[in-house]
């Protein structure tokens, strides 16, 4: 039996700070002809419930076609700027070389849970040149839900039709930098190694429930470890 990794992206395998609230700002502008004043909380959160919150917070009902309208111009807006992505982001230290690891195992499926929709996940990736290592195809992304918790399930299903294989709650591993990632992975049914590596401190990731947290990717060996430590295939 195989492992299923399941990745963050935001500040567990990439940074790009302040860069989100600039395309999220010139999106909104694009689809209400209003300014953004507000964005609602992004850590760990779905783009279906940043852009359903941010909306509301302007007094817009988040009606199904607006969160469509607005979907599909952030999406856009982020393609349009893989370049300044690339330029003024990072990519976290170690990340590459735990996908890299991780990819060459054949005890582990890589994915990404992100509350980045599909095709920003996908942008974000590709403008790191990081896009090789994750199987996109049996991800879970933040249109599929405003709620974290059921993508697990969904990445779980979509893996399971594509290698025919079943990943459960022990033989899945959610990746990821706050609080809400370790909820959701409990609550969708997964494992939890969490990275010191956003806004929360490992003390609350701690208290969260994680079950190893680590300070970053650097060491190699001990993402891989907790990886299969937290597993039981
Ligand atoms: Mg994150």
């Amino acid at each position: 039996m195989r492992t299923l990794v399941l990745w963050d992206i935001d500040h567990t395998l990439i940074s790009i700070d302040g860069l989100s609230r600039e395309i999220y700002g010139e999106a909104f502008h694009e689809v209400t002809g209003r300014p953004m004043d507000k964005l609602a909380d992004m850590a760990g959160k779905t783009d279906r419930a940043i852009v359903s919150e941010t909306l509301r917070l302007h007094g817009i009902a988040p009606a199904a076609e607006v969160i469509t309208a607005f979907a599909d111009v952030l999406a856009a807006a982020f393609t349009a700027r893989q370049t300044e992505i690339k330029k003024r982001g990072r990519e976290l230290p170690g990340a590459r070389t735990a996908l890299t690891e991780l990819a060459a195992r054949t005890d582990t499926v890589q994915s990404v849970l992100t509350g980045n929709m599909k095709p920003i996940a996908v942008c974000k990736l590709t403008a790191f040149d990081l896009q090789g290592f994750v199987d996109f195809e049996v991800g879970a992304y933040g249109l599929d839900d405003a709620a974290r918790a059921p993508l697990v399930g969904l990445a779980r299903q979509r893996a399971k039709q594509k290698y025919g294989e079943t990943f459960n709650a022990s033989t899945t591993v959610l990746i990821g930098d706050t609080p809400n990632d370790v909820d959701a992975g409990h609550r969708g049914g997964a494992r939890v190694v969490a990275m010191a590596t956003g806004a929360s401190d490992a003390d609350e990731l701690r208290a969260a429930g994680a079950e190893i947290v680590l300070p970053d990717l650097t060491d190699t060996d001990a993402v891989v470890r907790a990886i299969l430590q937290v597993s039981t295939t």
